[in-house]
């Protein structure tokens, strides 16, 4: 009898067997479309906490209920910063291998401080103000998804980087892009450089002339919900230690932009507007340059930054984020609807992902009896001035400070006859002693340092041996790089490093996958997707859970 069931389930098990591999597989089309979405400074919580307060099912709660939600997706790498996530969410890639090792950084081959995407090579596009449009991808070693799509079609597929900043929009698009555009705070305009085309097209110069910015400051910004509902839901509307955008007067709701109309183009990015407008380009660009009409497919990456300026100044527990995700869940709803129509309901794949996460605002932390404190990089470099002069030694030799890497002065060490050692034994003797400081690690030796193996292998990925620092500051959990009020990110925490990812379209099942997901997963998954080779940096696995 024993033996018989187990014949029945072996035969049972070969019957489904054969029935799979007989069955004619469905093989659906390659998608003509596929829109990657970077929501800056985005929790991975913020989706299951802000989901009772959506007013669509169609916008995030689209993802859950027709796609996948890959809930433990983490940054392997410090520092988690913008330039560093939208690397690596386009590369599969790590700091260590692509080369952007933070939002700015010191190059130790060419003794300067460097801007991620700076260019002095290009001019700018649609400004007369030339240092915003100065920006390409020239600082990333590694190719991107938009890359290897190219290579794939002999540079048929089309691809396209809209952001409100800069890093946002040009290094998804990557290098092989046929347009960036972000937007210029001075001239209120949406721009490029001449890295892309010598001119603006047309459709985008008649966007600017029409001065949208303008008409959403006299809208203002209002509540699009019951008052109640942040009342019992976030911290106060008021509070000492957020910060200020909107003028030192200007602490609640609802706010009042009348007086930035054609006057000040800087405020909209901490606005939910911010978002209205790169949804906007997108659109623009979709339709113009006829992305998803053709069966070779093409890649919008959109990343909206205004989360990032709103959560610095107000922090992941204020009305300000909670009304700013209600807004921009009905901006995703509105997109989705747009993709049907224009691209069709089944052509297209929708990746959401972030940059990084955020802290909570220290005060917030501690009057909740959490840890949390302030340690800005420009008070680390205060601190190791003090503790350079205390020794005789001369301050000048740290070259920079930057998202807590700190650069010695190599040539001066050498010229002073002083070594590595010495320096390192008495800066970390120092900053050990203070209170926000964790540990100072070495950062080519972080591999051996006296941390758990997740803290070492996320400092080794983001170092990177031409830009990065010669110590890492480690700070305790719940210490933020910034100051008394608002927020920041940078750091190997939780709060920092989960993020995120949520897919939807074709090829993409329905379901939620928990197994630990990194964010260098993200592209291989997508190339997957597509049949393509994966990006050249690529460390990450494809989420086979996800994919049909
Ligand atoms: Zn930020």
């Amino acid at each position: 009898m024993r033996i018989l069931t187990s014949i029945s389930i072996c035969l049972l098990s070969l019957t489904t067997f054969a029935q799979k591999q007989v069955s004619p597989i469905k093989t659906s089309a390659k998608p003509k479309l596929v829109v990657g979405i970077v929501v800056d400074q985005m929790r991975w919580d913020y989706v299951n906490k802000f989901k009772p307060f959506f007013k669509s099912q169609n916008g995030f709660l689209h993802f859950i209920n027709q796609g996948t939600t890959c809930d433990n997706t983490m940054i392997p790498y410090v520092p988690t910063v913008t330039a560093c996530g939208h690397t690596c969410v386009y590369t599969g890639s790590v700091p260590a291998l692509h080369g952007i090792a933070g939002n700015n950084w010191y190059d130790n081959v060419k003794q300067k401080q460097v801007y991620c995407v700076e260019d002095a090579s290009v001019q700018a596009v649609g400004t007369s103000n030339n240092v915003a449009g100065q920006m390409s991808p020239i600082n990333v070693w590694t190719s991107t998804i938009g890359d290897e799509l190219k290579l794939a079609t002999n540079f048929k597929s089309k691809v396209i980087g809209v952001s409100l900043k800069d890093r946002g929009a040009i290094i998804p698009a990557g290098h092989a892009a046929d347009a960036a555009y972000w937007y210029d705070t001075k001239s209120g305009n949406f721009i490029s450089s001449t890295y892309y085309a010598a001119t603006l097209p047309s459709w985008l110069t008649n966007y600017n002339n029409a001065h949208h910015v303008d008409s959403l400051y006299s809208k203002g910004w209002d509540l699009s919900l019951a008052k109640s509902i942040y009342e019992s839901n976030c911290d106060a509307d008021e509070n000492a230690y957020e910060s200020t955008p909107f003028g030192k007067d200007a602490k609640h709701f609802p706010y009042d932009f009348k007086s930035f109309v054609g006057k000040d183009y800087s405020k909209i990015t901490s606005t939910p507007y911010g978002n209205n407008l790169v949804i906007d380009i997108a659109k623009q660009a979709l339709l113009n340059e006829h992305l998803g009409e053709d069966n070779i497919t093409d890649l919008l990456a959109v990343s909206f930054s205004s989360p990032d300026y709103i959560g610095h100044s107000f922090g992941p527990n204020s009305w300000e984020t909670l009304d700013g995700y209600v807004k921009l869940d009905e901006i995703l709803a509105d997109f989705f609807s747009f993709l049907d129509k224009q691209v069709g309901k089944d052509n297209y794949t929708v990746f959401l992902t972030a940059d990084h996460a955020v802290a909570n605002i220290p005060a917030y932390a501690k009057k909740h009896n959490l840890p949390g404190d302030n340690y800005d990089d420009g008070a680390v470099k205060n601190d190791i001035t003090a503790c350079l002069n205390a020794n005789n030694l001369n301050p000048k030799l740290i070259s920079f400070v930057g998202e807590y890497n700190i650069y010695y002065n190599h040539p001066l060490m050498d010229s002073l006859h002083i070594s590595n050692e010495t320096l390192t034994t008495i800066i970390t003797n120092y900053l050990e002693k203070k209170p926000q400081v964790l540990q100072v690690v070495e950062s080519r030796k972080a591999s051996i340092a006296a941390l758990p193996q997740i803290a070492r292998e996320k400092i080794v990925n983001g170092y990177n041996a031409q830009r990065g620092g010669d110590l890492m500051l480690l700070t305790k959990s719940g210490v933020v790089d910034g100051y008394p009020t608002g927020t920041s990110h940078g750091v190997l925490y939780n709060y920092d490093a989960h993020i995120p990812f949520l897919i939807v379209g074709n090829g993409i099942k329905q379901g939620v996958v928990n197994t630990p997901t990194y964010m260098t997963d993200i592209a291989p998954t997508i190339t997957t997707l597509l049949g393509i080779q994966m990006p050249s940096g690529s460390i990450g696995k494809p989420v086979l859970e996800l994919l049909k």
